[in-house]
């Protein structure tokens, strides 16, 4: 039967939820999710462990379902890149994490975010103009946005990945490595790209507390990316033996869920706020 759907289109629905039909469904319901607004960005922390301080946050994509409820971004992004939307999709990211970053300046509490970069939106040859004039029209500077990468982005194409980094670099937003240490690479990248941060990969994190061999290997990943002068940031943190390991490390910044989770930017600000009361 034909169905009437939010964005008016009609689509074709089986009376089964077969796994091609919720499939269909769901890539017509996110084409409208990109153009009646209905991606929602959270927003976690990042503590500078040193100080306790937090600088930054990353912005991590949700999907605000009419039917489903909150999405993660597992449930919808692999569809997104299949059916040619992540484009799209990270354009949306991007203008409301300057949108947000904005309101933090104006607020008084600016605070850099970090945005979550696919492979195929980083190849894009007007990236970085496109990007440096998001940053101007609010009004904002480079050091206000942090883009992550992955490995496998650095491993497709060196030569490509690195003229699209240094332009990057060039127009002043800095570069994190995510999921760092998962992407069996190479290292040499580190030497010879324009990298300013590492972050751990929660696999490494997560065995810390109860593995001696677990921390050391931890360490000394520090100590490499603190030889190179890129900066570690450690993902997955979620109990006190972590965070005060790290903090033993020398580790720059931490983010987890012993912390906080990703968070609406209002009930960050609540946490924030909270933090710094005496
Ligand atoms: P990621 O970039 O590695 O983001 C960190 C993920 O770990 C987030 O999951 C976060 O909620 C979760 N996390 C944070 N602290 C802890 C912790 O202490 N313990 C555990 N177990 N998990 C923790 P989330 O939000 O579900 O995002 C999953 C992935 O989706 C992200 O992994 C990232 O690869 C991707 N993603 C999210 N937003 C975007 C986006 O806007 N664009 C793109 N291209 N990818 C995105
Ligand atoms: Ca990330
Ligand atoms: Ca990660
Ligand atoms: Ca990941």
């Amino acid at each position: 039967k034909a169905k009437s759907s939010r964005s008016g289109h009609h689509v074709f629905v089986c009376s089964d939820d077969d796994h091609g039909d919720s499939r269909l469904r769901m890539m017509e319901d996110l084409r409208g999710a990109l153009a009646t607004d209905e991606l929602v960005l959270h927003y976690q922390p990042k503590i500078e462990l040193a100080t306790g301080h937090v600088h930054g946050v990353e912005a991590l994509v949700r999907w605000q379902h009419p039917s489903r409820g909150l999405l993660p971004p597992d449930a919808f992004l692999t569809l997104a890149e299949d059916v040619g939307l992540m484009r799209d999709l990270t354009r949306i990211v991007l203008g409301k994490a300057l949108d947000q970053a904005a309101v933090w300046r104006a607020q008084g509490t600016p605070l850099t975010v970090a945005v979550n970069m696919s492979p195929s939106t980083l190849i894009e040859s007007d990236l970085p103009a496109r990007i440096a004039a998001m940053i101007q029209v609010r009004g904002l500077s480079a050091a206000d946005l942090m883009l992550e990468i992955t490995e496998e982005f650095l491993m497709e194409d060196r030569a490509r990945a690195r003229d699209i980094l240094i332009r990057l670099r060039e127009s002043g937003i800095r570069i994190a490595v995510d999921d760092f240490g998962t992407g069996y690479s190479s290292l040499a990248y580190l030497r010879d790209l324009p990298i300013d941060e590492l972050k751990l990969d929660k696999s490494f994190v997560f065995p810390m507390a109860d593995d001696a061999r677990a921390a050391a290997l931890v360490a000394s990943i520090i100590a490499l990316a603190h030889s190179l002068g890129v900066r570690m940031v450690a993902e997955g943190v979620e109990d006190a033996v972590a965070y005060a390991e790290l903090t033993r490390y020398g580790c720059d910044e931490a983010q987890g869920f012993h912390m906080s989770r990703p968070l609406p930017a209002a009930a960050l600000d609540a946490w924030l706020a909270a933090r710094h009361a005496p």
